[in-house]
């Protein structure tokens, strides 16, 4: 069974005509408008999936800053997921800072979906104040909260954001009930989980996924995403439609990983959050 625990999805007319949706759009336009940065509806996702062989995939939206295009994003993955319930299960997407993000997030969850993701905040830090509820509502419902984390160090790279380690772990200690995944490898919190005090704790209702992941760490990460956190605690996420499996495969497969470890990375350990 695998799982691809990130993924994103747009309604088709987005994907016929981005240049209409840019307006008022800043995140969208700085990671969208450049039209090699590829984009695909719900049937584009399934034939990948039936080309790579995964079996379900987690398909996201985008927090539009804007509530129509919000609203209209969640409409479509809601629609999605009943037409590939076998296939699709379905995160809801709002732009945090928003007046309107919490009854649009809840309306959401009301339509079907599966949790939250990819919350993200592309210029600034994490806004703790916002994800508050949010989190706060993943945690009531026991749905899982996805949240865009990047390293805070290293090279720059669109869609980078200058997120900091204290702000991440304050939000995760902040809500001890939500369960997190923190995207691309969770910004290299987990090497704290060595520390003697506090920190296990914390990270206790943590997960991360591997989005992205060829492109910023070396194969050996994986291990000791695993040995560090714990081996349920990382998921197989493409980025699709940024990356495929086959590039997934080849750094796996130099990860040293035993074959349990490599089947709850590619799908057990996400059907433990989302059956
Ligand atoms: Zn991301």
């Amino acid at each position: 069974m695998i799982v691809d625990a990130h993924t994103h999805i747009f309604p088709p007319e987005v994907v016929a005509d981005r240049a209409r949706f840019l307006e008022g759009e800043p995140f969208f336009r700085a990671i969208y408008a450049d039209p090699k940065a590829r984009m695909v509806t719900a049937e584009g996702l399934v034939a990948a999936m039936d080309q790579d062989g995964v079996d379900i995939s987690w398909a996201m939206g985008f927090p539009w800053v804007r509530e129509e295009n919000s609203r209209r994003h969640n409409d479509y993955l809601a629609r999605a997921v009943a037409d590939h319930s076998a296939r699709l299960r379905g995160l809801a997407c709002v732009h945090p800072p928003a007046a309107w993000a919490l009854a649009e997030a809840a309306r959401a969850l009301e339509l079907g979906l599966h949790g939250l993701g990819e919350l993200a905040f592309y210029d600034s830090d994490l806004d703790l104040a916002s994800l508050a509820p949010l989190a706060a509502l993943c945690a009531e419902r026991n749905r899982p909260l996805l949240l865009h984390t990047n390293e805070p160090v290293g090279h720059q790279y669109p869609g980078k954001a200058p997120m900091t380690l204290k702000a991440l772990y304050h939000l995760l200690a902040a809500h001890p009930r939500t369960r997190f995944v923190l995207a691309h490898m969770g910004a290299g919190l987990f090497f704290f989980n060595l520390l003697k005090k506090e920190v296990a704790g914390v990270l206790a209702n943590t997960w991360l996924d591997t989005a992205a992941a060829p492109f910023l760490y070396r194969p050996r990460a994986y291990a000791l995403a695993l040995e560090l956190l714990g081996p349920d605690r990382l998921l197989y996420g493409s980025d699709y439609p940024l990356l495929g499996l086959a590039r997934y495969r080849q750094e796996l497969d130099q990860a040293g990983l035993s074959p349990q470890e490599l089947a709850g990375i590619m799908g057990g350990s996400a059907l433990a959050l989302i059956p």
